[in-house]
């Protein structure tokens, strides 16, 4: 089979990888290209938690977790490996300028990774994924609900965009916009049960129904990101449902990582999946979102 593997979700520096081990790494797993996504927030909607796969404390970086200028690096040094996926904060009162500087100077092809600590359909960042559907810029939304860290400071829990209630409400204001969702909150939606409290990886046969599979249907541009371990978990509870929703949705599902490893490629392999269908999934609807 000669498919263009694509990883549509990771990023530089990550869990202490240095791009030359980054690229190694790719090419050791067949994979051609990677959509290389940046992670800007404040840092108080950052779990401390999570600073050890951060390649820079958001304590030191101005403008969070995976600053964009760290994207670029990796991009500059294999220009023909990487797309570039750059996120500012909607919120702040620059982001579309500095967006704008980003695609004219270096071409980024993706507003992405958005993860900070908002309601997605917030106004400013409704106006933002418009202006990316206008210029045909995929939107990554990282959704993960709250988990409380059992201390007060500094902070009671860690969120990010107020569930799929809150998607569907994006979804239906930015029809011109291609979303892509990903992370716990989304994954947990593949099962009508949805997410239950405290639980951030749910087991256990999947019951039709959820809401993932309903707003797949009913909004075209909704895409699925099978990275980390909340996509992997989602397929591996019920592997009957996952191959019939990979085949249902071949269109809408991209091969991601978040991480590395190979788990994700393998577990597709050995699905046995039409080749037309698994080629779609692997790379060629990554390329498919992308504009020019
Ligand atoms: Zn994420």
């Amino acid at each position: 089979m000669h498919t263009c593997i694509i990883d549509a979700h990771n990023h530089p520096d990550w869990y202490g990888k240095n791009v030359d081990q980054f690229i190694q790494e790719m090419d050791e797993l067949n994979i051609q290209k990677c959509w290389l996504l940046s992670w800007e927030a404040p840092y108080d909607e950052v779990d401390p938690d999570q600073f050890n796969v951060l390649s820079e404390s958001p304590y030191r970086s101005r403008r969070g977790p995976v600053d964009f200028s760290r994207c670029l690096a990796y991009k500059e040094k294999y220009q023909d490996r990487f797309y570039l996926g750059y996120a500012p904060d909607p919120r702040s009162p620059e982001c579309i300028d500095n967006l704008d500087a980003a695609i004219a100077l270096y071409g980024v092809k993706i507003f992405g990774e958005v993860k900070i600590r908002t309601v997605y359909d917030n106004p400013d960042c409704i106006d933002v994924f418009r202006y990316c559907g206008k210029l045909g810029l995929p939107v990554v939304l990282h959704i993960e609900n709250p988990s409380y860290t059992g201390s007060k400071y500094p902070r009671r829990s860690y969120w990010y965009g107020g569930g799929l209630e809150a998607l569907e409400r994006v979804l239906e204001k930015c029809p011109e916009t291609n979303f892509i969702g990903h992370a716990q909150a989304f994954w947990a939606g593949i099962s009508k049960e949805g997410a239950l409290p405290g639980e951030s990886y749910p087991t256990g046969k999947v019951i039709p129904g959820g809401k993932i599979p309903e707003l797949l249907h009913k909004y075209g541009n909704l895409y699925c990101d099978l990275s980390a371990n909340s996509g992997l978990n989602a397929l591996r509870r019920d592997r009957e449902f996952a191959r019939n929703f990979l085949l249902e949705f071949q269109d809408r599902c991209l091969f991601a990582r978040d991480k590395f490893g190979n788990e994700l490629q393998s577990f597709l392999m050995g699905l046995d999946l039409p080749e037309t269908a698994l080629s779609k999934i692997l790379g060629g609807n990554a390329i498919g979102l992308l504009h020019g």
